[in-house]
């Protein structure tokens, strides 16, 4: 019996090892994310249940996927995590309940709701207010420098504006590109015989690893911020969504559907909403991310190995991905 859970927790974190691969590493995703989501929570599964197998190298410890050999280093001084996902009601109640219960305290949370951007996640220090450098989020620990790349971005600042700007301030967020950039830069790579991208995540992913940042210029990426991680020096709020308003202060944009809610119903009223207006929007997502706002409470729950216990993704239903994905190749 235990043989063959050992022989099954290793086939899957083979599969999952390829489709990281695949994904962080080519930008070239091999099934849909809904595939990957089962795959990895079969695995999760399967070592929560048999906890002596579960070893440090497993795909569902580590975050991403391995910094490039191209570009040079850099080291993240607070690590850039990934999200717990909720797919369901039921589940992202549990979220709820895992809170209350961690802080021993039953009264009604105050949560920051975003869009979840279907891009990358990047990292912006600013050394008194001038941008001095960008990187990817690598593996979490380790990233890749595209500071000369980041710094084509249209709305991302060299330099901040405003009022008590910390003295380093590292600015975390989403690297993407809406769908109209997208389906632009698609209709000219065809027209060029050039390089077709399968969704605006890729697209994004290539366009900022670019070794030449001329090439990443002429790509229509933008930026959302979502989250600071060193700060010294200055005033800064200490609630999650004040953070972000102050960053908003400074310059820096964030998502207009940015919420604050209070309590679990209209955590997931939010939820709804987005998703009806989903097709509308001018970029992908793939859920939203609800966090709790108190940075106070942030700091009590902490952290397990990938992801913060304060934050959720709560994912839409998986949509006819590999079918668009697949549907954009054959164009070619
Ligand atoms: P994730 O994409 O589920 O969530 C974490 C990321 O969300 C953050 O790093 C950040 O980049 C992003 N994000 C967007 N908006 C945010 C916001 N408002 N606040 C905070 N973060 C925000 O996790 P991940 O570790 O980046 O990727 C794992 C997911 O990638 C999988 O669940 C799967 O869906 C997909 N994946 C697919 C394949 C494949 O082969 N298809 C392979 C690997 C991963």
């Amino acid at each position: 019996m235990t043989e063959s859970v050992l022989s099954q927790i290793a086939a899957l974190k083979v599969q999952l090892e390829e489709y990281n691969y695949q994904y962080y590493v080519l930008d070239n995703p091999s099934v849909p994310d809904s595939e990957y989501d089962r795959v990895m929570r079969e695995l999760i599964a399967l070592e929560t249940q048999y906890p002596q197998f579960l070893s440090a190298d497993s795909p569902s410890q580590k975050v991403g996927g391995e910094a490039l050999g191209s570009f040079s280093q850099v080291q993240h001084l607070v690590p850039m995590l990934s999200l717990d996902n909720a797919f369901d009601e039921t589940e992202f109640r549990s979220f709820n309940k895992r809170l209350q219960d961690r802080l021993k305290d039953t009264t009604t949370l105050t949560f920051c709701c975003e869009p979840k951007l279907d891009g990358l996640a990047v990292s912006i220090l600013y050394q008194d207010g001038v941008l001095v450098q960008a990187a990817t989020r690598g593996d979490g620990q380790t990233g890749e420098n595209i500071t000369e790349n980041v710094k084509t971005i249209r709305n991302v600042p060299l330099k901040l504006r405003g009022e008590s700007i910390p003295h380093r301030l590292e600015v975390r967020g989403e690297v993407f590109m809406d769908s109209a950039g997208f389906a632009k830069m698609n209709e000219l790579a065809i027209k060029n015989d050039g390089k077709v991208f399968a969704n605006p995540r890729n697209a994004a992913a290539g366009s900022l690893r670019q070794l030449d940042s001329k090439i990443t210029a002429k790509r229509p990426l933008m930026f959302y911020a979502y989250g600071m991680g060193i700060i010294e020096g200055g005033v800064v709020p200490d609630d999650h969504f004040a953070q972000l308003q102050a960053l908003g202060d400074w310059g820096l944009p964030m998502s207009p559907e940015t919420k604050l809610v209070t309590g679990v119903d209209d955590a997931l009223a939010y939820y709804q909403d987005i998703m009806n207006r989903r097709s509308q929007l001018k970029y992908e997502i793939d859920g939203v991310v609800i966090k709790v706002n108190d940075k106070a409470l942030q700091q009590t729950l902490g952290f397990v190995a990938r992801a913060p216990r304060w934050a959720i993704a709560f994912k839409f239903p998986a949509q006819e991905e590999m079918t668009q994905l697949l549907d954009v190749e054959f164009q070619v």
